[in-house]
């Protein structure tokens, strides 16, 4: 396991449920678990207070990620409280999902969402780089693994070009799905980039999920989708290297 995590958009949905669970792990829960959110003092982070007041463990971090000033003071408190042992996982979880059809597409609704889902896990992966750097370098292992330095972006089903026919008709979702398309690239790029450095780079798809962005309508529940998802990264290696997998642990085609 991961003694560091870092988890963005983590007041709600399945970015919460993942600290909620970190949290509860028996065998070896984080040292630190950076649950980062747009807006710690607002209604929608009273549950992770909530959390931070009883797990000393748990610090809540702003990060807003299309905004650079917001990423970059994160880090940097971020490593005020790594204590040197810089920063085992990043989990870029934070999303958008607006309607979008091919006629109501625009170009100012399709470059929020890239800002959102892209530009923001780019960012933030920049801004992290260092800290994500130095525990691969503490660590003692030679294979990839989430506990020595992991990076995973929070992909989906619809970001899979080969499997658009499946789902085109019940959700277009263009912005969403071509956003994260690109992220499934960046991904793909950051695990040729950063594999000398020993950093492990995957993108993730969680299910059909009942969240706000997934809706009641969903196949699974927070609980399930976040279990299956954390029993896959514990087990990440170099096969799921510059891969898509879903939260099963199964290869998804891009
Ligand atoms: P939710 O809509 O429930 O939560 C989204 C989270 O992202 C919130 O914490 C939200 O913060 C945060 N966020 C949104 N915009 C920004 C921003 N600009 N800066 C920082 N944080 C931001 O979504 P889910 O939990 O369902 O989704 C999490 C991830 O999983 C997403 O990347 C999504 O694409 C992916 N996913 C989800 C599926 C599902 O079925 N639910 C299926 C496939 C993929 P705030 O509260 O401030 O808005």
């Amino acid at each position: 396991m991961p003694e560091s995590v870092l988890v963005t958009g983590a007041n709600r949905g399945l970015g919460l449920e993942l600290v909620k669970q970190l949290l509860r792990k028996e065998e070896k829960p984080p040292k630190v678990l950076l649950a980062t959110c747009r807006d710690p003092q607002g209604p929608w982070a009273q549950e992770l207070r909530a959390l931070a007041s009883t797990h000393p463990n748990l610090v809540i971090l702003q990060l807003e990620v299309t905004d650079p000033a917001s990423v970059q003071s994160a880090a940097k408190e971020a490593e005020s409280h790594l204590g040197g042992q810089g920063l085992n996982l990043l989990v870029n979880n934070a999303g958008v999902m607006p309607a979008c059809t091919l006629e109501s597409a625009t170009t100012k609704g399709m470059l929020d969402v890239y800002n959102v889902n892209l530009v923001g896990p780019m960012l933030v992966t920049k801004a992290f780089l260092p800290l994500l750097k130095r525990a691969a370098q503490a660590s003692p292992d030679t294979a990839l693994s989430c506990a020595k330095a992991a990076i995973v972006n929070m992909s989906t089903f619809l970001s899979s070009i080969e499997k658009v026919p499946v789902m085109y008709h019940s959700t277009p979702a263009i912005s969403y799905r071509c956003s994260k398309a690109v992220l499934n690239m960046l991904t793909k790029l950051q695990s040729m980039g950063y594999k000398e450095d020993g950093i492990l780079c995957t993108a993730l798809h969680p299910g059909w999920v009942k969240t706000d962005m997934g809706t009641e309508e969903a196949d699974l529940t927070v609980e399930e989708s976040v279990a299956g998802i954390l029993g896959v990264i514990c087990g990440l290696s170099e096969k799921h290297h510059g891969a898509l997998v879903t939260w099963e642990g199964k290869a998804l085609p891009w």
